[in-house]
């Protein structure tokens, strides 16, 4: 088996796994192509920069230290199980295992379910939009079936939308909360959508993406809607 391709690292933080000192890993190759991408060096599959093995080393001086390992990207499944055995392995060391995930791959999550303890799901947009923002057509379809994977595990997790007003609307965002609130979610974030520094061409203004935040009616039937909503500004 291949070994996994690792192609970024944040040594510490505190906001990626709720409530603990975590790692961040981002392995390399992401089947979207999301026009706000702030990551592009990390879309297509290629040599990691990190060897995988001096990784788990590195992890293994700060046991005690650090409580998590978050698995990012890239979309971190698109390595199949060669980063599921991975994960497996730092997850017997003693950390918790998170993974930020578009949801992609509702199979592979669900082979993933046994070794990861909690998952940040990216809904991206309504089902409409999908295709525009991310290239792929079936993205919203497999996001949705990872969703109902994910609930099946009983495990905690977050849904993230990202506010990017070219892809999102208030009237969206209302859309998208009577969505996940019937299907049971309890906590979402919405993040606000800052313009990756090569996207020079964004049209967007400091008003358009303040607008999710600044309007009250919104936010108040939203936080009535879930147990938690994380405004991310
Ligand atoms: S899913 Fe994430 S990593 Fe992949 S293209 Fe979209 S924003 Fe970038």
């Amino acid at each position: 088996m291949r070994e996994v391709q690792i192609g970024g690292l944040v040594p510490f933080t505190t906001i990626d796994y709720p409530g603990k000192l975590a790692a961040v890993f981002f392995l390399v190759g992401c089947p979207l192509r999301c026009a706000y991408c702030s990551n592009p060096h990390l879309l297509s599959v290629g040599d990691g920069e990190y060897d995988p093995q001096r990784m788990m080393e590195w992890l293994s001086q700060r046991i005690g230290k650090l409580e998590a390992v978050v698995f990012s990207g890239g979309e971190a499944l698109m390595q199949g199980d060669t980063a599921i055995e991975y994960m497996r392995s730092v997850r017997a060391l003693g950390f918790k295992i998170g993974l930020h995930t578009n949801g992609f791959y509702p199979e592979l999550l669900k082979r993933a379910s046994e070794c990861v303890d909690w998952i940040g799901l990216d809904f991206k947009a309504t089902r409409e939009k999908y295709p525009d923002l991310t290239g792929q057509h079936i993205a919203y379809d497999n996001m949705m079936r990872s969703l109902d994977v994910w609930l099946d595990t009983g495990k905690e997790f977050e849904v993230r939308i990202t506010c990017d007003p070219r892809f999102v609307s208030v009237a969206d965002l209302y859309e998208i909360a009577d969505i996940l609130s019937g299907r049971g979610v309890k906590n979402i974030a919405i993040q606000k959508y800052i313009p990756h520094f090569e996207d020079a061409s964004n049209p967007t203004t400091d008003a358009m993406r303040n607008q999710f935040f600044v309007d009250r009616e919104l936010r108040e039937k939203l936080d009535s809607m879930f147990e938690s909503v994380t405004w991310r500004e």
